[in-house]
C-alpha cells in the first residue's frame, strides 16, 4: 500500500459535511483549500478537543518584522483588559483537560496583565508558553522578566529565524540579532536550555523569503552546533514554520511579484499527511478583545468560527468547541505544505 493510501486510511473518520471554506485574500487560480482536502478523503476538517487556549493578548509589540501575520508594532492599541483575562481564567478552571496555555502577540509581555495571567496559569498548574522575542526583555521595566518566566515554569518561544546577524536583521529589524543573543545568554544563565533544568528553551525559524522551510531536525542539528561553537548558547528545540501568506508577508509578496509563484508552491507543496495534526484541531485561539477563532491566522484574517461572529470566552462551550468544523481558506495551504507547519513547528 501506498503512503500516500496509508496516510488517507488512517484518519480518523469524519462526517460529511461542508466544510467551512472562507474565501480570503489569497484566493487565486488555484483550487480551493476545501476541494484539496476532500480529494485527499478528508471530507470535513473537524477538531478533535481541545488541549490548548491559544491567547493573542494584544497587537502592541517592540519590533515590525517584515513578516509578521499580526501586523504587530509599537503603534498597535489593541490589548487584552483584565476583565477578558478573568474570562480566560474561568474558563480554564472549569476544564482541567486544557492542558497547555499559550501565549501570544504581538509581544504577550507588553500586556500590562501578562504577569499576573502567567501567575494564575502556574497556579492552576497548566503548562504555559510564551511566545517570545527575546528583545523585549530588554525593554525599560521588563528586566525581571527572565527571572519570572523562571520562576513559573514558562517554556519560552523565540524566534531566531537564522544564526547570521545580517538575515536576522534584515527580517526582524536593526541590531534585533545582538539583543537575541545577549537575551539567550541570560536565559542560559537561569537554568533555559540547560538538561534537567525542567525550563524548555525553543527557538523558531522561519524562511526569510517565499520558500518553503527546510528539515526541522537537520536544521535543529545545524543550529544547535553553530549557536554552541560561535556564540556558546544552547537552547531544547528548533520549531521550522511556514510564512503564512496574509498580513505584512502577503504584502510584501505582492509588492515582490512573488504572490503567485509563493500560493502555487505552498498548493503543490500540499502534504495530506499533515492533516490529522493540524493545530486548529486541537486548541481554540482567543483574540485581544475575547472573540474566539479556530487559529491565530483565521483571527488576523477576521475569520470568525462558524456561524457568523465569532461567540465570546464569555460564551464558552466546551462540548460544543470540541467538536466544530474548521472554518478553513486558502491560507490553509501554508499549514499542509512539505513537512506541515504549526505553531509547533512540523506535522508530518
Ligand atoms: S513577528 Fe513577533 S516580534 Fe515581530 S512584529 Fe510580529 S509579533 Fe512582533
Ligand atoms: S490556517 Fe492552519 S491552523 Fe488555521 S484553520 Fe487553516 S489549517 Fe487550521
Amino acid at each position: 500500500m501506498s503512503t500516500y493510501k496509508r496516510v488517507l486510511l488512517s484518519m480518523p473518520s469524519l462526517p460529511v459535511l461542508n466544510t467551512m471554506d472562507a474565501e480570503t485574500s489569497t484566493a487565486s487560480h488555484s483550487p480551493q483549500f476545501h476541494d484539496t482536502l476532500r480529494q485527499a478523503g478528508c471530507l470535513s476538517l473537524t477538531a478533535l478537543g481541545i488541549e490548548t487556549l491559544q491567547i493573542n493578548v494584544g497587537k502592541l509589540c517592540n519590533q515590525t518584522c517584515e513578516h509578521c501575520h499580526v501586523d504587530a508594532g509599537p503603534t498597535r492599541t489593541e490589548i487584552m483588559t483584565l476583565d477578558t483575562i478573568e474570562a480566560i481564567l474561568a474558563v480554564l478552571d472549569q476544564h482541567p483537560h486544557i492542558t497547555t496555555v499559550d501565549i501570544t502577540g504581538g509581544a504577550p509581555e507588553m500586556n500590562p496583565h501578562f504577569e499576573y495571567f502567567v501567575s494564575q496559569c502556574h497556579t492552576m498548574g497548566r503548562q504555559i508558553i510564551n511566545r517570545c522575542n527575546l528583545t523585549v526583555l530588554f525593554m525599560k521595566g521588563k528586566e525581571h522578566l527572565p527571572q519570572f518566566l523562571a520562576n513559573h515554569f514558562v517554556e519560552i518561544m523565540a524566534s531566531l529565524p537564522c544564526y547570521e546577524a545580517d538575515t536576522v536583521d534584515h527580517q526582524r529589524g536593526k541590531g534585533v540579532f545582538n539583543r537575541s543573543l545577549a537575551a539567550l545568554r541570560i536565559l542560559n544563565e537561569l537554568g533555559y536550555g540547560q538538561e534537567g533544568s525542567g525550563l524548555t528553551l525553543s527557538l523558531v525559524y522561519n524562511p526569510l523569503g517565499a520558500s518553503l522551510p527546510p528539515n526541522q531536525n537537520k536544521l535543529e542539528a545545524d543550529y544547535k552546533k553553530e549557536l554552541e561553537t560561535r556564540f556558546g548558547i544552547q537552547f531544547n528545540r528548533l520549531y521550522t514554520i511556514t510564512n503564512m501568506p496574509i498580513s505584512r508577508f502577503l504584502n510584501h509578496l505582492k509588492a515582490s511579484g512573488q504572490y503567485e509563484d509563493y500560493l502555487n508552491l505552498l498548493v503543490t507543496s500540499f502534504n495530506p499527511a499533515s492533516v490529522n495534526g493540524l493545530m486548529c484541531r486541537k486548541l481554540v485561539n482567543v483574540g485581544w478583545d475575547g472573540k474566539l477563532y479556530d487559529c491565530d491566522f483565521n483571527q488576523m484574517l477576521n475569520m470568525p468560527l462558524r456561524g457568523g461572529e465569532a461567540p465570546s470566552i464569555k460564551d464558552f462551550l466546551f462540548e460544543t468547541l470540541a467538536n466544530r468544523l474548521i472554518v478553513t481558506g486558502q491560507h490553509c495551504y501554508g499549514c499542509t505544505a512539505g513537512a506541515g507547519s504549526s505553531c509547533g513547528g512540523t506535522l508530518a
